[in-house]
């Protein structure tokens, strides 16, 4: 990529009307751009960043045997009301619309209900199951406030996973698999240690707590107790003293903190699958319930979270893992041979598979430097006249200084640290 070629462009003062850190910077550095409230545009960095997330997810839902389908945006309603969750009254969020014959549609906020439908078609034997299926896609919800950015949208982007169990075991088998799937994306992540298993309500129709994944930060909206050492947690609204014998915390070892949800999962019985009829015949002939389980991650929620927590005064600072690019290439000045050693460097780092950013502008090198550090990339590299032709300058988005170093002994540094 090339700075000359993007059409994006870095502010210097924040958005007027952004309070949200993570939404400031985001639209600053040029990776979002705001439609309205709750509603973002990924801008080609910003895309980056998403699809750099959606892959680790991706990874590890397919680890454990996930499989990956799409389902509608448009549902229908009489599904929604055998599960009741139709009426607004029970789902407060609901965003609806209408055929041109008045037919009502949902759309849709989350997929239990059309998953489970379709999967009638298929599951019906033992050998069926167990099953686990999720999507990577957008969901819309009138959420009442939408000031925090990428933290809570109208429109946003989810990991909805659905597992269906023979029984409460083999339910149990596959909800601790994907509680592992779910430790390792947020590790990768490199949100792994201040991200807590944390027991939640489990709703109305089951006694087992939902674990919620809450990553620790000062402008999480939920309020949590947190046991470090045995890396467990449980949120404030179910904090009582038989909870926490239950789950085996002790008071003393808890310390209250502030955290943002950033996945759950739930264990949902057979709830769904009975109200809409999913049962599968065993081996005896005997129809039985589908144990199910259901597995949220809040992908484009995590974009606002990483840029959250990993940001100084300079801008934002991405982690390698998700970084839409791992060097911002800087010439400074236009000097014949100073360009050239650039665009060799440019293209022998695309030849290795390191993405870059060369900004080839016509710009100050305060000006290049500042958009470096605003962008976030991993490692910034500068060529001048003043180096000279055999010298490059590396400099680690995190580091205080920069080192200088042969443009190979460069290349090696990055492949080996990437
Ligand atoms: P919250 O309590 O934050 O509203 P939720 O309980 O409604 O979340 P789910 O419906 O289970 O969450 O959704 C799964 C995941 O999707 C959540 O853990 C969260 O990370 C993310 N998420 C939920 N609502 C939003 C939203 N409005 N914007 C962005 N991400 C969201
Ligand atoms: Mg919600």
């Amino acid at each position: 990529m090339k700075r000359s070629q993007m059409f994006t462009k870095t502010l210097r003062d924040a958005p007027a009307d952004e309070v949200a850190r993570n939404a400031v910077l985001l639209i600053r550095a040029g990776f979002i751009s705001k439609q309205m409230a709750g509603a973002y545009a990924y801008l080609p960095l910003g895309k980056r960043v998403l699809d750099n997330i959606v892959q680790i997810i991706r990874e590890e839902m397919d680890a454990v045997g996930g499989q990956e389908l799409l389902m509608t945006t448009l549902q229908s309603r009489d599904i929604w009301e055998k599960t009741n969750r139709w009426d607004d009254a029970v789902v407060d969020n609901w965003f609806k619309t209408k055929l041109k014959n008045g037919t009502e549609l949902g759309v849709g906020l989350t997929h239990e209900e059309p998953i489970v439908d379709m999967l009638r078609l298929y599951v019906d034997s033992y050998k069926d199951l167990p099953l686990y299926v999720y999507q990577i896609a957008s969901k819309f919800r009138n959420e009442l406030r939408a000031k925090s950015g990428l933290l809570r949208g109208r429109e946003f982007m989810m990991k909805d996973m659905y597992s269906f169990a023979r029984t409460q075991s083999e339910h149990d088998e596959l909800y601790e698999k994907a509680a592992d799937a779910y430790t390792r994306v947020y590790d990768r992540l490199g949100i792994g240690d201040r991200t807590y298993r944390t027991a939640a309500d489990g709703g109305y129709f089951t006694e087992r707590f939902s674990d919620e994944y809450q990553t620790l930060s000062k402008v999480g909206e939920d309020t949590i107790y947190v046991d470090k050492t045995k890396k467990l947690a449980i949120n404030k609204e179910i904090y009582t003293d038989e909870n926490l014998a239950k789950l085996g915390l002790v008071k003393e070892d808890l310390v209250e903190e502030h955290a943002i949800e950033v996945g759950n999962i739930f264990p949902l019985e057979s709830k769904y699958s009975d109200a809409l009829d999913l049962y599968y015949t065993d081996e005896n002939g005997k129809k039985q319930s589908v144990i199910m389980g259901c597995y949220g991650i809040g992908v484009s929620r995590l974009v606002g979270v990483l840029a959250e927590l990993f940001a100084d005064d300079k801008g934002l600072v991405w982690p390698k893992a998700v970084a839409p690019a791992q060097v911002y290439l800087i010439n400074i000045g236009n000097d014949e041979n100073v360009v050239k050693n650039t665009t060799e460097l440019y293209e022998k780092l695309k030849a290795k598979n390191i993405e870059v950013v060369w900004d080839d502008r016509d710009a100050r090198p305060g000006e290049k430097f500042a958009d470096a550090d605003l962008m976030g990339i991993p490692y910034r590299v500068v060529l001048s006249e003043k180096l000279g032709s055999d010298t490059v300058e590396l400099k680690s988005r995190t580091a205080e200084n920069a080192e200088l170093l042969l443009p190979e002994q460069l290349i090696k540094k990055i492949t080996t640290n990437a």
